[in-house]
Formats: C-alpha cells, sequence, structure tokens
C-alpha cells in the first residue's frame, strides 16, 4: 500500500504507458466525463460521479469488421447478380477474420467498482462457450485500476444490485482518496510491480454513499410481466440512448456491406442494436416479435434481472444509473422493478 500525491498517480498512467498499455481514462470535456485514451495523464479527471460512455466501448466497439469475403456478385445489364453459397457443392467465398485488438494492451485507470463489474458481466456472457474471439482479443492482458467511490448521485444504485464490489481477480490497483492524496493498493502482481511493492494485498471493503436506496425484485419474471409500464413510458422517444450508455448492454446486428462499384468485396460488419429499436425484434416475412415501447421495455428488464441471473448467475444491470441520467426523460426503471426503501 502507497500513500500517493495527484503527480504520482499521473506517473503511474506514464508508467502505464511506457509498458506498452493503451491506457483509458475518465476525463473532461465540455462539462462530460468521459472514458478516452489518455495520450496526456494530466487530462486524467479524478473527480466524476459518471461517464457518457463505458469500457465496453473499448472492449466490444459500436462497429467492428469481422471479416471480408469474395462473393460471386456481378453487375450485370440487368442489375445485381448474387450467387449465395449452397448447401451442395464448394462454398464459392473466402474468409479471412480479422481481429482488432487495440494498438497495445488496454489499461482502464481510474474506473469505478460499477464499471468493473461491467467487464465481470460481459465476460460471462462473451468468454463463456462459444467464445467470441474478437472481444477475447481486446480482453487479453487487460489492466485495471479501480477508484472507489465516495457518494453517488440520485441515480446510482450499486449497493442495490452488488454493483459496489470489487470481485478478487478483478483489479490490478485500488485507489482510493485520502484528502488532497490517494491510498494505492496493489491488487495482483503486474499491479505490485507498478508500485514497486512485493505481493498482493486484501484491502478492507469500502462502499460509497448513496443518496437513494432501492430494494429490487430483481428475480421474478413474472412480476415484470405482469405490470404495466405505459404511464411510466409515457414520455419515452425511443432514442435509445438507455441502451447505447448502459455499460452491460451488448446487442448486436450482423450486416454484409458492399459497394455497387466494387460488388465482389464484402465485409461482414458487427454493429451495435439496441432492443428499444423495433427492428430489433423483426425477423424476415415482416414478423416482428416486440411490437410496442412497452413490450421492449419489459423485455429489457427481463434481460438485465431474471434472465441474466437465470444464465449467468449475475444480474445484468451493475446500479450505474447512466440509462436514468442520460434519458432525455429521465425515465427511471427502479420504481418498477422494486422500491425506494430510503
Ligand atoms: S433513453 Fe429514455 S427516452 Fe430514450 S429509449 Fe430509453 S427510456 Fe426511452
Ligand atoms: S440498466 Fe441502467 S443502471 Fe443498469 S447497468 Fe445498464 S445503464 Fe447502468
Amino acid at each position: 500500500m502507497a500513500k500517493l500525491s495527484w503527480h504520482e498517480i499521473l506517473d503511474l498512467v506514464q508508467d502505464l504507458r511506457k509498458r506498452g498499455f493503451e491506457v483509458v481514462g475518465p476525463s473532461s470535456e465540455g462539462g462530460v466525463v468521459k472514458l478516452v485514451p489518455l495520450e496526456d495523464a494530466t487530462k486524467l479527471e479524478i473527480n466524476y460521479v459518471r461517464t457518457l460512455n463505458s469500457p465496453k466501448d473499448f472492449l466490444l466497439p459500436n462497429k467492428e469488421r469481422l471479416f471480408r469475403y469474395k462473393s460471386t456478385a456481378t453487375i450485370t445489364s440487368y442489375g445485381l447478380k448474387i450467387r449465395f453459397p449452397t448447401v451442395e457443392g464448394p462454398c464459392p467465398i473466402t474468409i479471412v477474420p480479422e481481429y482488432s485488438p487495440p494498438r497495445g494492451r488496454l489499461a482502464f485507470f481510474g474506473i469505478h467498482p460499477c464499471m468493473v463489474n461491467s467487464i465481470r458481466y460481459l465476460d460471462k456472457v462473451m468468454l463463456s462457450d462459444p467464445v467470441d474471439p474478437y472481444y477475447r482479443a481486446r480482453r487479453e492482458g487487460l489492466f485495471i485500476a479501480v477508484l472507489e467511490c465516495e457518494e453517488g448521485d440520485e441515480y446510482c444504485f450499486c449497493k442495490s444490485v452488488d454493483g459496489d464490489k470489487v470481485p478478487k481477480g478483478y483489479a490490478d490497483l485500488s485507489i482510493r482518496k485520502d484528502g488532497d492524496s490517494f491510498i494505492v493498493s496493489a491488487r495482483s502482481p503486474i499491479g505490485g510491480n507498478l508500485l514497486t511493492e512485493e505481493g498482493v494485498e486484501e484491502i478492507e471493503e469500502f462502499s460509497p454513499k448513496m443518496k437513494e436506496e432501492y430494494i429490487l425484485d430483481t428475480a421474478n419474471e413474472k412480476s415484470i410481466e405482469s405490470k404495466d409500464p405505459a404511464d411510466l413510458l409515457e414520455s419515452c422517444t425511443l432514442c435509445s440512448s438507455c441502451t447505447v450508455v448502459c455499460p452491460t448492454c451488448y446487442c448486436s446486428d450482423i450486416q454484409d456491406r458492399f459497394s455497387l462499384m466494387d460488388p465482389g468485396n464484402v465485409e461482414r460488419v458487427r454493429i451495435r442494436m439496441s432492443c428499444q429499436r423495433r427492428g430489433y425484434s423483426s425477423i424476415a416475412g415482416g414478423v416482428t416479435f416486440l411490437k410496442t415501447k412497452n413490450e421492449r421495455f419489459k423485455w429489457r428488464m427481463k434481460h438485465k434481472f431474471p434472465f441474466s441471473e437465470k444464465m449467468y448467475n449475475m444480474l445484468g444491470c451493475v446500479g450505474c444509473g447512466n440509462c436514468i441520467a442520460f434519458c432525455p426523460s429521465r425515465i427511471d426503471f427502479r420504481g418498477f422493478v422494486g422500491r425506494r426503501v430510503a
């Protein structure tokens, strides 16, 4: 454990960069705090409650090319002619997977416990069978320096969903504010190496103060299904911001893209998709399963809570409050799945 000054904290960022990490941390710009690559360590912001984006934007980009392939598409005088691969005969396409890991190994510096838990949730989804090789390529060798929160704002509720504690193996350094200084503890050998200390420390658990406390009924699918969210969603504009800023929302769409000028070269891309959009549950033949915003909202709640608990033994919500804070109508789902107790 070491007591460091602000300048020594910035030295740690520089040290990580010298070791080849691409260091990503909170930085304030135009009144908003965002996670950005810290090319200049002095841009690090440590006094913040929430960031507009989250680690998922670096581990699972909004749009990524999965691979390119050669199709047999040609332009004829009648228009575009594509021969799709069939189950009989040889496949007419050549597939070359493309992994695009970051320039160096990724390091998140100064993220809060809820965001570390969002990485834990994404790990459960992306690294369980079948493993997502694109996520794994970015995730490998990840370094995390977690910054404890002292107090959340009115949208935070990490304590109600166990998002406030960082389990073993999910941080390399812990940073705790102590007046004008910082108490920094090593939580992994590489964290110790950075602090030039031997061994890993068991640190005393710390929990932030909450402005509001909730008890959520997270395991009850039937209860979510039986409620009517119409009044709550009256001012919902279906902008999808709630899913874009959520650190655990990972749904995506797959598209094959090509240019009419060069239809033989196709790129397959994965693009982030929101369950709040009608197209999310539309399939061929014009069928849409989740037609109304009420149905889509209930789907989001069921995925976050009972479905995730059942599949991953962990809730898909870490209580960061981003979906409420950045919703233009401040739609707050906490009263829908539970009740306020303080
Ligand atoms: S951010 Fe708010 S307004 Fe936008 S889709 Fe979500 S709940 Fe609706
Ligand atoms: S659902 Fe809302 S509170 Fe929960 S993790 Fe996502 S953005 Fe945070």
